[in-house]
Formats: C-alpha cells, sequence, structure tokens
C-alpha cells in the first residue's frame, strides 16, 4: 500500500499509478470489514468509493448485492463519469449516482455511506424538518476544519427514494445549500459523507457515527442497557 505521502503526491499531480489503484482497492475492501465489524454496514448495506483517476474520472466502488464483512478485491469496480462499469465483473451499487453527485459537488477524493442505528432513528427522526445541528461536542474537531467545539454541525436530511437520478440531483442542490456540510442522512437509510481521500473520509464516519450516537442516546430517549 502506496504511503499517505505518496499518494497525495499522486493526487496532487493527477499522476494515478496501478499501484495507487491497487492501494486503494486494498483500502476499501479495509474499510467494509471494519465497518461490518462496528456495525455501520451490516449485511450487503452501504457502500464505499474512492476517486483514482481525475481526468477522465474514475471511481473505484463496491459492487451492488455483498456482504461488507467479506468483500474481495475483485468485488470492487471501475466506473467513469456517468457510473458504467469500465472495469470488473458485477454491477455497480443503485447509490452510484449518489456517489459521483457528491464527488462532483465537494471535488471530494473518497465517499462512504453507512446504514448504521443511529443514522436510521436520527434521520426518521428530523426527516420533517429537513436535518438537525449537532454542536457543543469535542468530537466535533474530528471533521475537516473544525477548530473547536463550538461548531455547529449541520446535517441535512434527505427523503429516501429509489429514484437515483431524482435524488442525486436533490443531493447537489443540497450540497451547494450547505456548503459547510461534512454529510448528509438519507431518511430511514444511513449517512453519506465524504473526504479528499479515504483516510479522511472514514474518519468522518467515525466522527459522525460518534456524533450520531451522543445525540441519539440523549434526544431519542434511549439508554445502554
Ligand atoms: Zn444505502
Amino acid at each position: 500500500m502506496a504511503s499517505a505521502n505518496e499518494q497525495s503526491v499522486e493526487q496532487t499531480t493527477g499522476v494515478f499509478t496501478e499501484s495507487f489503484t491497487e492501494s486503494t482497492i486494498a483500502r476499501i475492501v479495509g474499510i467494509g470489514c471494519e465497518f461490518h465489524r462496528r456495525g455501520w454496514a451490516l449485511g450487503t448495506s452501504g457502500n464505499f468509493s474512492a476517486v483514482i483517476a481525475r481526468n477522465p474520472l474514475r471511481l473505484a466502488i463496491t459492487s451492488s448485492g455483498l456482504d461488507k464483512g467479506a468483500l474481495a478485491p475483485e468485488q470492487i469496480l471501475t466506473v467513469d463519469e456517468q457510473g458504467a462499469v469500465i472495469d470488473g465483473q458485477g454491477r455497480p451499487s443503485d447509490e452510484t449516482k449518489l456517489h459521483l453527485a457528491v464527488v462532483r459537488r465537494r471535488d471530494a477524493g473518497a465517499v462512504l455511506h453507512t446504514h448504521s442505528v443511529w443514522s436510521t432513528i436520527l434521520s426518521e427522526m428530523h426527516a420533517e424538518r429537513g436535518g438537525f445541528e449537532i454542536a457543543g461536542y469535542e468530537m466535533l474537531k474530528g471533521l475537516s476544519g473544525v477548530r473547536t467545539h463550538r461548531h455547529r454541525e449541520r446535517l441535512p436530511v434527505l427523503a429516501n427514494s429509489q429514484d437515483m437520478t431524482a435524488l442525486a440531483a436533490e443531493v447537489e442542490t443540497t450540497l451547494d445549500a450547505y456548503p459547510e456540510a461534512h454529510g448528509f442522512l438519507l431518511a430511514g437509510h444511513g449517512l453519506y459523507t465524504w473526504g479528499r481521500d479515504l483516510d479522511e473520509a472514514r474518519r468522518h464516519v467515525e466522527i459522525l457515527e460518534f456524533l450520531l450516537e451522543v445525540v441519539g442516546r440523549t434526544t431519542a430517549g434511549v439508554r445502554k442497557s
């Protein structure tokens, strides 16, 4: 696996090597196993992607219907900017359009989507208001660019849909409306977050899932047994 330094050099220059693609795919597989173990992507839920080339855009993404606890490198597909498969066997996730929308709007290097218990509960609770704020927690400082616990993180909530073309358009509108947001929720469904690379996106999942659990346990009237 390339070091973080090697990866950032490749990303800065736009030259993506085969070793970068291989290490990216290995990292996606590792993230799938970890997120499954931590209860954030149980069964076939969730999907994970990373940019492996910018021009033209190429995205490595988990293929559809796979157990995220048992991913293998050959189950990671390469898709183009339209979501068409250009390398690998299998069907890309239905949510590939949402990943591409985030990459376009945030210039993200990686997009991670989880289906945790707390994101499911809180997204339902706050769906009608279109979102909610998380503020006052030290863990907010784990989000890129956040320097103080006084930060107010607005998490937009979008209505869930199986029409991915319409939902992708709504994701783009929402990301434009909330340029500071580090993630968004789909109601009754789960969390999307991203980063400049997989390490940052993974950290954002860990931070946001922690914060969602804190907010959930303190506002949803649920206590750990
Ligand atoms: Zn999903």
